[in-house]
């Protein structure tokens, strides 16, 4: 009976489609999932809802959006609908400025600082558990686990949620093994990038190793 609904969690849609992208998928395939809904988010904000009364309510008390989604609304490059959004919140700084001036005091503004709310960073949480979920439970897949180790592998943050979420010693110990291989990869490709880039190697060509550099970034921080 286990097997059995253990077997229907591996057929959502969310597990199928995380072992197809880790076939394909360059880099982190739990970061992926996050940035493309990321993005569905903003466009679907951007397409339909800048005047929709609930989402700017929510905006305006969660005091904007955090760096990392103020830089991704940014890279969408919708102008207009950007402007909409950021004509109340103007309106409230202006007002809480008032009242700083007349307080003598600026802890009115350390909100639009904090970005605790961020409505993009509360929608994404809410997913992120799922695709978490979906990781965990494709580890119980034979396929799952060999595209996962021809792939590219979780970057340290995803690594170190997974290991939180894995219960099953023998799951444990894959995970960290594989990793282990691939980071040690990375560190090789890394001392042969830099190796090639002393004067004396030059005239040698880059192979893989030429965007270590980059990938060594992607796999230290959630990206
Ligand atoms: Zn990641
Ligand atoms: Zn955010």
């Amino acid at each position: 009976m286990l097997e059995f609904f253990r077997k229907r969690k591996m057929d959502k849609p969310g597990c199928i489609d995380m072992k197809e992208k880790l076939k394909t998928q360059e880099g982190c395939v739990l970061c992926h999932f996050e940035n493309s809904a990321v993005e569905q988010y903003l466009r679907d904000l951007l397409c339909e809802k800048v005047n929709d009364l609930e989402v700017r309510k929510e905006l305006l008390s969660g005091h904007g959006y955090c760096q990392c989604h103020a830089s991704k609304l940014l890279e969408a490059g919708d102008s207009v609908g950007t402007a909409t959004l950021y004509l109340e919140q103007l309106q409230s700084l202006i007002c809480d400025l008032d009242i700083v001036y007349r307080k003598r005091n600026a802890s009115e503004l350390k909100a639009w600082l904090a970005h605790e709310s961020c409505p993009v960073c509360k929608y994404l949480d809410k997913h992120s558990s799922n695709f978490l979920d979906y990781f965990v439970e494709g580890l119980r897949d034979e396929e799952f686990k060999d595209n996962l180790q021809a792939g590219s592998g979780l970057c340290l943050t995803h690594l170190i949620l997974v290991l939180d979420n894995v219960s099953d010693k023998a799951q444990f110990a894959f995970i960290v093994k594989s990793h282990r291989r691939k980071y040690r990869e990375l560190l090789m490709d890394i001392m042969e990038f830099i190796r090639k880039n002393d004067c004396r190697f030059k005239d040698e060509n880059l192979g893989r190793e030429k965007d270590s550099w980059q990938r060594a970034v992607k796999t230290m921080t959630r990206f």
